[in-house]
């Protein structure tokens, strides 16, 4: 049996890369049990046209936030009572914390970010390193194998839908007395664009130089129907939210246009905007690595250039 645990998004359903979850899982050949935590909702219908037969759902009043480090526990406990062969979850930020406290609980190595699994006597993986940029085939030795997936690394290909989901609700025990974190507040976005899946991204770097200079780029991305970004420089600066960190330890996108503005194009950036189908990069320096890679490149300061364009776009569209 293999355990596969199913990140779902606000309405509920399972996300995209949860869905390569499944099929991974199925690709496995052994019996795959979905898991979840909440409602059931659209879930088992879901599951249903994805070809899986069981679905367990985790309840307990202190898995209501959904909280990485309690769902874990209770997915390690659920995984010591049933001896599955795997674990797998999605290779999202959330899921991989989710099943880095699973590992730690149950005292076995997690592989993170696979794109290929070959099970056998140990089970060979490769991985994802540094963002992406290398490859690592690894061996995964320990009796229950848990491993995170890299989202679009497979298709999710055809599968005969089953014909009824069995759901199963699970009481996890949970030790009250231990220290937990709590969802205080949720903040949606102002723009209902996010990051991930705007089609134009406008990001600003160092060379943006304040919080009040990203006004011009907010103003660029409207004009263009996108969303803002930017580097570290500018989150470790307090001048962007980190859900805008564009990167290696933010979000890594693949709109079809990058407006990198006053950004060098450092490897840890570039791996989270090297799948941009163009670049555009408004830089001082002619030799930095984002204007050398990128599709075209307006050597400039960004106070100059970005007014410059914003005025120029208003200009042809009569704003
Ligand atoms: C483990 C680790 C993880 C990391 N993860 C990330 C990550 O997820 N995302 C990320 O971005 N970084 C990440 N970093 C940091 C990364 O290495 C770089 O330090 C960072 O990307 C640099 O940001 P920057 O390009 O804004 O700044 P800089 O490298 O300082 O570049 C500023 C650029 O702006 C140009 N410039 C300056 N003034 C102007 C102006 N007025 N007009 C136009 N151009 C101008 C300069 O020529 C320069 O090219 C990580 C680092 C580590 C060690």
């Amino acid at each position: 049996m293999v355990l596969a645990w199913i990140e779902r998004d606000a309405q509920g359903s399972p996300t995209a890369a949860a869905g390569e979850v499944l099929a991974t899982a199925r690709e496995l050949g052994a019996e795959v049990t979905a898991v979840a935590v909440g409602e059931p909702g659209d879930l088992p219908d879901d599951l249903a046209k994805q070809g899986v037969a069981h679905l367990v759902l985790l309840r307990h009043d202190l898995l209501a936030d959904a909280e990485p480090a309690t769902v874990g526990e209770a997915l390690a406990g659920l995984a010591a009572a049933r001896g599955p062969a795997a674990v797998l979850a999605a290779a999202t930020p959330e899921s991989t914390e989710v099943l880095a406290w699973a590992a730690a609980a149950l005292g076995v190595p997690l592989a993170t970010a696979c794109t290929g699994i070959r099970p056998g006597e140990p089970w060979e993986v490769t991985r994802e390193r540094a963002g992406g940029i290398l490859l690592e085939d690894a061996v995964l030795d320990a009796p229950v194998h848990l491993a995170t997936l890299t989202g679009g690394a497979r298709t999710t290909g055809e599968t005969a839908p089953a014909p009824e989901v069995g759901v199963e609700v699970v009481v996890p025990e949970l030790d009250p007395t231990l220290p937990r974190a709590r969802l205080v507040e949720h903040r949606a976005r102002a723009s209902g664009m996010t990051l991930a899946t705007a089609p134009v991204v406008v990001s600003g770097g160092r060379g943006v130089g304040s919080a009040e200079g990203y006004a011009v780029l907010e103003e660029l991305a409207g004009l263009l129907g996108g969303a803002v970004g930017c580097s570290r420089v500018a989150t470790n600066n307090g001048w962007r939210p980190h859900a805008d960190q564009v990167g290696l330890t933010g979000t890594r996108i693949s709109p079809d246009l990058y407006v990198a503005c006053g950004i060098s194009g450092a490897t840890q950036h570039w791996v989270g905007c090297m799948s941009a189908r163009s670049i555009l990069a408004v830089n001082t320096d002619p030799e930095a690595a984002m204007v050398r890679r990128a599709t075209w490149a307006v050597i400039g300061d960004v106070h100059e250039v970005l007014p410059a364009v914003v005025a120029e776009i208003r200009r042809r569209a009569g704003t």
